[in-house]
């Protein structure tokens, strides 16, 4: 077969075949030769080590064992049902275990052959076994090309092993696609590059990445390979913002008016703080060049973020635009309303609320005002995008706590002008450096890094079950002393009934300690209907009930001054932003706040870390960077929806070093050489044209 290359389809390679090529393409979404090198192990087992049985115990991560299959018996009943080998050293015997491909090893697993195995040692009654270990025939694995101390291990599935493809198969699939195409594999890089940040070739390092002589020649392939995925990303990210600020035209605001200075002198009721007004400046600087905005400003919980968001808005009025802003929830929708409504005042402009409660007489008042330009600025929920729902000249859009909104409703907005409007994204979720260059490459970011003046900082500790009189008593203290308490309960995401359950377990017990007519209590919960839920909201915002006690629709930008205790119910169920946005819920007045985590006695240790940094600080950055770190990016709040972290080798939590490095490269690049029309550069406009042409809506905002 002639001419194979990274782009000719799977089935091309020998060995490979129609068949195999659709369970390939279906369980691994490998289409092509180049998507196959780039399915890269996931793990390399050092040949050189090997565990005895007998020295093997249960806190091993993992244990190679070489040795002997000595039996194969079928065990159980139906669920129970699962075949167990017996597995021998000189040193000792072990059980094998699975319970899944049952009829399937029975007829591959060669008794009385020595196997090399891996898997994770467990204890059970006394002995130790092992679960689905992976198995290779110590004959095969002898044979292996060249002379690899590092093996590597791919992951594969049931249904890829019946044809095959096991980790040897896929093996075995790489050597012949590296065969077939090795020479004509480009390097992708500029040659300057790979000498400035000490890279090896791209082919040798898919050669070494698949096929380890040693470790140090796998290390240089991983760090080349990570170098590259990212560089891409940055180049993609980076060329989408510079097609940006030249392909769309932004409205041009090149006044700050009446409307801006009637508020900034005579009703703003707090300076502003340093980090707000650098914002502002930010904004005012954005909205005055002639291109579009797209601008992400991330503020801690209670860092003043609306204030910012309003006078934005404001200077759009001033150059006769309007504005919206819009929320996740209704409650916030109509918190921010209110509140906006408040600091602004009945006469510097016309503002008004859009939700899906919204009735419908009033609704279409809305709409009129919104054509005929006669209303200012609205505030909504997802509402505002509906495309009945059209403005005269908008100019300004504001979306607050921006990862509940889906890429496509965000591009709606940027629909509703023929120039789109200057976007600001709001989100209290810090986010970690590596994955705000990543995430949002393609953004300007402010950060508002400085808390209002005269802010207590909340002291938070953590409590087990066996301290809650405790608690009582000093939320009796604390109501007392006329203040508001906030008592969460973990929402279930797996089963509402749950998440109920613990709500109302909770709250017998806290009717009994906190009776009528002295104390009064409201419940707000996911499973209520919106009126009663606000109905609810609203008494402890006014302060007719002292004790509030909810689940997680509290969490979001909720404003109540006067609450200054947050309690936690198993607190160890929630995820560590989460904590951090409810803390954000108190400490919003003059007083002292508290953050009290309550947690069971059984803590993982993962748990225990997640309480531990809430107690030690309150700076929601740090505490982002740790979450990083326990998660990973694609469990963070806020990357879910996000392509752009599917990565195939590179690891947002731990590479940061090289991402600053691509990030600094490209940034150089553009910087030097805008058009990349250098001869150097010729390699990454093609890959631009070819894999990224122009812009998607979708990409943008
Ligand atoms: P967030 O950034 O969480 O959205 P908010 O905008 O809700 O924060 O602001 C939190 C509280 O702080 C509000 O009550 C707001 O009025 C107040 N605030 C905002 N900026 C300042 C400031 N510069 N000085 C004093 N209080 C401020
Ligand atoms: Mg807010």
């Amino acid at each position: 077969m002639a001419n194979l290359s990274l782009i000719t389809p799977i089935e091309y390679l020998k060995g490979v075949g129609p068949q195999k090529a659709d369970v390939i393409k279906k369980e691994l979404l490998i289409f092509t030769i180049g998507d196959l090198l780039q399915y890269y192990p996931f793990r390399y087992i050092d040949r050189t080590k090997f565990h005895k049985i007998r020295q093997v115990h249960a806190d091993l991560i993992g244990a190679q064992i070489l040795g002997r299959l000595i039996s194969l018996k079928e065990v159980g009943e139906r669920r129970g049902k699962r075949l167990v080998a017996q597995f021998r050293d000189e040193t000792g015997t072990m059980e094998l275990v699975w319970f899944q491909s049952i009829p399937w090893l029975k007829k591959s697993l060669k008794i009385g052959s020595p196997y090399i195995i891996y898997g994770k040692p467990v204890e059970f009654n006394g002995a130790i076994s092992m679960t689905h270990p992976e198995m290779e025939l110590y004959s095969s694995a002898e044979k292996k090309v060249g002379n690899m101390t590092m093996q590597p291990v791919y992951s594969s599935t049931e249904k890829l092993k019946k044809f095959n493809l096991d980790t040897k198969g896929i093996q075995k699939l790489q050597q012949t696609a590296l065969e077939a195409v090795y020479n004509g594999i480009e390097e992708l890089l500029p040659a300057y590059i790979l000498q400035k940040h000490n890279l090896i070739g791209h082919k040798e390092a898919l050669l070494a990445i698949h096929f380890p002589q040693n470790v140090n020649e796998l290390n240089a392939a991983i760090r080349r390979l990570k170098f590259e995925e990212l560089f891409f990303i940055q180049l993609r990210l980076l060329r989408n913002k510079q097609l940006n600020t030249q392909k769309f035209k932004g409205h041009r605001f090149d006044k700050v008016g009446d409307r801006f200075n009637a508020f900034f002198n005579e009703r703003l009721p707090f300076p502003l703080t340093n980090a707000q007004k650098r914002v502002i400046k930010e904004i005012r600087q954005d909205t005055n060049t002639g291109a579009q905005m797209n601008r992400l400003v991330q503020g801690d919980v209670g860092s003043g973020k609306t204030v910012v968001a309003l006078m934005s808005m404001l200077i759009a009025l001033d150059n006769g635009f309007q504005a919206c802003m819009m929320a996740p929830t209704e409650i916030l929708a109509t918190q921010h309303y209110n509140g906006l409504k408040e600091l602004i005042g009945e006469d510097i402009c016309s503002i008004k609320l859009l939700t899906g409660s919204t009735p419908t007489k009033e609704r279409r008042l809305i709409h009129q005002g919104l054509e005929d330009g006669s209303l200012d600025i609205l505030i909504g929920t997802h509402a505002l995008i509906e495309d009945k729902v059209k403005f005269k000249n908008i100019g300004f859009v504001v979306i607050d706590e921006q990862h509940r909104f889906g890429v496509e409703q965000r591009a709606k907005l940027w629909r509703k002008n023929v120039v789109p409007p200057h976007m600001l994204v709001m989100t209290a979720t810090p986010i970690p450096r590596t994955l705000a260059m990543t995430l949002y490459g393609d953004l300007d970011i402010s950060i508002i890094d400085e808390l209002p003046a005269g802010r207590k900082p909340i002291k938070t500790v953590h409590f087990f079950e066996n301290q809650r009189l405790r608690v009582f008593g000093f939320i009796r203290e604390e109501v007392t002393k006329g203040r508001q308490v906030y008592i969460v309960y973990p929402l279930i995401k797996e089963s509402e009934k749950m998440d109920l359950l613990y709500l109302e377990a909770g709250l017998e017990g806290l009717m009994r300690e906190f009776p009528l007519p002295q104390y009064h209590i409201s419940i707000v919960h996911g499973k209520m209907p919106v009126k009663d839920k606000d109905f609810e909201m609203q008494r402890f915002v006014k302060g007719e009930t002292q004790i509030m006690v909810a689940t997680t629709v509290i969490e979001v930008g909720v404003n109540v001054p006067n609450a200054s205790v947050m309690i936690i119910e198993n607190s160890e169920r929630f995820g560590l932003s989460q904590l951090h946005q409810l803390r954000g819920r108190v400490g919003r007045g003059a007083e002292q706040s508290f953050c009290i985590l309550m947690s069971g006695d059984k803590l993982s240790k993962e748990g225990r870390k997640r309480l531990d940094t809430m107690v030690r600080t309150n700076d929601g950055f740090e505490i982002a960077e740790v979450d990083l770190e326990l998660r990973g990016p694609g469990d963070l709040s806020g990357t879910q929806q996000s392509g752009v972290l599917e990565m195939k080798i590179a690891d947002l939590a731990k590479d940061q070093a090289i991402l600053s490095e691509a990030r600094s490269r490209v940034i150089e690049i553009f910087k030097e050489d805008p058009q990349l029309l250098a001869p150097q550069h010729q390699q990454l406009s093609i890959y631009l044209n070819q894999r990224a042409p122009g812009i998607s809506w979708d990409k943008i905002s």
